[in-house]
């Protein structure tokens, strides 16, 4: 008997088993593919994303394998500078590949204690009152109090579920793919240059060792399941840039679409759903991993709380009511790039305006702040415009803030040295510092460095400590 069952482990079902293993949570991951994806995506990770590594002590691990891009230009691939001042110690992008950030998320979660089986497929599931009964494609039944479906676009678990998936089917289609070109370089970049004023859907850059990573729009939208041919890719560069750059000896080739969907419900009894399992979305921005990395980090504490019995009656529903909105503002965002992509003059001249717009200050601060996920604020009620808010890493007695968020409980920030976590000091932990840099006198942190409460007085505390961590111990 586990506590919980991960179906998937990419980089959502990695995070959210680590997640709950802070809070001793017997997790059990299980994953179809019996070795991480061969083939290298490099994704960015943003600033959000970024933040929630250095809250789990992840983040000097990560930096070894990525490399620092500046914040900016990823709306719609508008190329404007990141505004200066973003509120963020780590105010830049992390290109790094996919399977690298799985290997490392997987790993951490092994370190902390949860088991992962791959080549374990979830085949179906029955849930009643006291848990979930899982079985495994070849018949194998296990049992777990809760399941969550982190298996990717084409979750089994939501479709066992019957959960809806509503939105737009792919309409475009986009060729992507590793491999060598027989042109030298300056003749490239001349013709990437002039194609792209047209085709912003079009890229082609180096790799390294005479590698290119080539994107260009497909004919049409084809068979998902069938990856395109090297005659695809040529026949498109053709048509798009009108050569074909001679590519030769492609490392990989995949397509994607910009099919946009959103699930009806997160959760269902014992059931929850979070990452790509939940909401797709082109992968304009690159925000998907994101999101469901962030997804798994809103859940994890609630789930685990209420595992450990001392979770408040409402609180592991409060993972849909913050998360939903959330998703439903990434894929109207994407929805809105992919129209700014399109190489149509009513489209390209949406864009030039907007490109016009983002040279004040506050227009591109808030689109930056959407994209890199820093600018969300989750609905806690009447308050301060910090409450709901994440609170950036500031520096504290100790150091820097994240530093004390490793573990996964919550914190009281106390500047007035007055206030006390009572019983809750097994899931809270307390901060007394007169210096930290803040204009509000205390506050009160989430596991997911969320501020959920501002203010001076004890009593008004308790309340927020019972609202968000359950009754005090005796
Ligand atoms: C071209 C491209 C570029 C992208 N760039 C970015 C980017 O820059 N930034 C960004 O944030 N996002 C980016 N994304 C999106 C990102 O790759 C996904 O959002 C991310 O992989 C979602 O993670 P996940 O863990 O939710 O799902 P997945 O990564 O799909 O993982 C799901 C896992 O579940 C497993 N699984 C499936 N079915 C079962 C089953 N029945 N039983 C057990 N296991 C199962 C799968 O094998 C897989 O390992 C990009 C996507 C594409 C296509």
């Amino acid at each position: 008997m586990f506590d919980v069952i991960i179906a998937g482990c990419g980089p959502t079902g990695a995070m959210l088993a680590a997640e709950l293993r802070l809070h001793d949570v017997r997790v059990l991951v299980l994953e179809k593919e019996t070795e991480p994806a061969s083939f290298v995506r490099i994704v960015g990770l943003h600033i959000r994303s970024l933040e929630l590594m250095a809250m789990r002590g992840l983040l000097d691990r990560i930096l070894q394998h990525g490399r620092r891009r500046p914040a900016g230009g990823f709306f719609a691939a508008i190329p404007k500078p990141a505004p200066k001042g973003l509120d963020s110690a780590y105010a830049y992008l992390l290109g790094i590949p996919q399977p690298v950030i799985v290997h490392l998320l997987e790993e951490h979660a092994i370190e902390l204690g949860a088991q992962v089986r791959r080549g374990c497929a979830v085949a179906g599931f029955e849930q009643d009152d006291e848990g979930v009964t899982v079985e495994l494609a070849d018949g194998e039944q296990l049992r777990s109090r809760y399941l969550v479906g982190c298996d990717g676009a084409r979750s089994m678990v939501r479709k066992l579920l019957g959960v809806g998936f509503p939105g737009e089917p792919a309409r475009t289609e986009t060729l992507m793919g590793e491999m060598e070109v027989g042109v030298p370089q300056e003749e490239i970049a001349a013709k990437v240059a002039e194609t792209r004023e047209t085709h912003q859907r079009f890229w082609l850059r180096p790799f390294g060792e005479g590698v290119y990573s080539v994107v260009v729009p497909a004919a049409g939208v084809g068979d998902r399941t069938e990856p395109p041919t090297l005659e695809d890719f040529k026949q498109q560069l053709r048509a798009i840039a009108g050569t074909d750059f001679g590519v030769h000896s492609p490392r990989w080739m995949s397509r994607f679409g910009d099919a946009t969907r959103l699930a009806e419900r997160y959760r269902v009894g014992r059931v929850l759903l979070a990452g790509d399992a939940a909401h797709i979305h082109p992968p304009t921005g690159g925000q998907g991993l994101n999101l469901g990395v962030q997804d798994a980090f809103n859940l994890g504490w609630k789930l685990a709380a209420q595992i450990r019995g001392w979770a408040p009656e409402t609180l592991l529903d409060t993972y849909q009511a913050e998360r939903h909105p959330v998703a439903e503002d990434v894929l109207d965002n994407t929805r809105a790039q992919m129209e700014l992509l399109s190489a149509e003059p009513g489209p390209q001249a949406v864009r030039r305006l907007l490109t016009e717009l983002m040279d004040f200050d506050e227009v591109n601060r808030y689109l930056i702040e959407k994209i890199t996920a820093i600018g969300i604020r989750y609905d806690f009620g009447e308050g301060p415009d910090l409450l709901g808010r994440r609170l950036r890493d500031i520096d504290v007695k100790q150091g820097h803030l994240y530093g004390l968020l490793h573990r996964g409980r919550g914190l009281l920030l106390d500047r007035t040295e007055r206030l006390t976590v009572g019983g809750w000091s097994d899931r809270v932990d307390y901060l007394a510092d007169p210096t930290a840099v803040l204009d509000v006198p205390c506050v009160l942190l989430r596991p997911d460095g969320h501020v959920a409460w501002i203010g001076d007085d004890q009593g008004d505390l308790d309340d927020h400590l019972s609202r968000w961590f359950g009754k005090p111990a005796d």
